[in-house]
Order: structure tokens, then sequence, then C-alpha cells
């Protein structure tokens, strides 16, 4: 079995009521069982919602409470996304997850600082996103 974030897979959950369909991840529908997870949801929030960004350091520093999480209106969101992450964190276990698959460039799914090739410079280098919460979570927990 594995989790995908559920915005991935065509749900509407991301802060602007939208979904961001993978293609290749639903066609995984058809032959895997699959955990859809979205933790700014199970933390609490609502859909639509104002979008939040991490302030202070990455999702490893808010799990650690050097970092927090902000939205656009100021409101700190920092519990829900860390609620979420440990509710993400229970049914991954209870399932037996093995893998999981993120959306990217999140605060909460987010597997930042991975490696990429830049054609503009043709060399490679870090990304600018930043690990969100519930992935940092999920790396801490030998998920990801
Ligand atoms: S928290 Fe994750 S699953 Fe939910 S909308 Fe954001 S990126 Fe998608």
């Amino acid at each position: 079995m594995i989790a995908i974030s559920a915005c991935l897979l065509g749900f509407k959950c991301r802060y602007d009521g939208k979904s961001k369909k993978n293609l290749a991840l639903m066609k995984l529908l058809e032959s895997e069982k699959i955990l859809p997870i979205c933790p700014e949801k199970l933390g609490g929030l609502t859909t639509p919602r104002a979008p939040s960004s991490l302030l202070g350091g990455d999702g490893f520093d808010v799990l650690d409470g050097k970092a927090k999480v902000i939205n656009s209106y100021g409101d700190d969101n920092t519990k829900a996304f860390i609620e979420g992450a440990y509710a993400a964190l229970d049914m991954i276990r209870e399932q037996k997850i093995k893998r999981c698959f993120l959306k990217d460039k999140s605060p909460s799914c987010g597997v930042g600082c991975r490696t990429q090739f830049s054609q503009e410079t043709n060399e490679y280098k870090n990304s600018k996103y930043l690990t969100g919460v519930t992935a940092a979570l999920l790396i801490r927990k030998g998920y990801i």
C-alpha cells in the first residue's frame, strides 16, 4: 500500500480549493492500494484557506519548536500543521505503508532541497523549497 498526497490524486484539498492531479500517480489507483493523505485537512484546516508558509526554518525546525507556519493573514497555523503531520503518520503506521509520494513545494508535504539540473546554467543546483512539516516527520520516521 502506498500513501500519496491527496491533491495529486484529484482531491480538491489545496488551499485554493483545487487539486494538482498527477496522471502517472492516478494510474496507480488501477493496480495498487492507495491511501490518500492531506495533512493540512487532517490538522483541521478548511478548504479553501489562506496559503501558509514556513517562517524561521524548515519543517524539521517546526517539529522542534524553532520555527512556525504562518498564513498570508499572519495567523499562526503551526499547531494545525504539527497535528496534521502526526495524524498522517498514525494513518501510515496503521495501514503499514511502506512508500509515500508527497506533493512538492508545500509547507506540509514538500520534500525540499532536492538537487536539480538547470538548463540555464548547465549545472546542478539545490531546490530553494524547504522540507515541509509532514515530510520532515516522515523522513525522521523512515518513511521517505
Ligand atoms: S497538505 Fe499536502 S495533500 Fe494537502 S493540499 Fe497540501 S500538498 Fe496537497
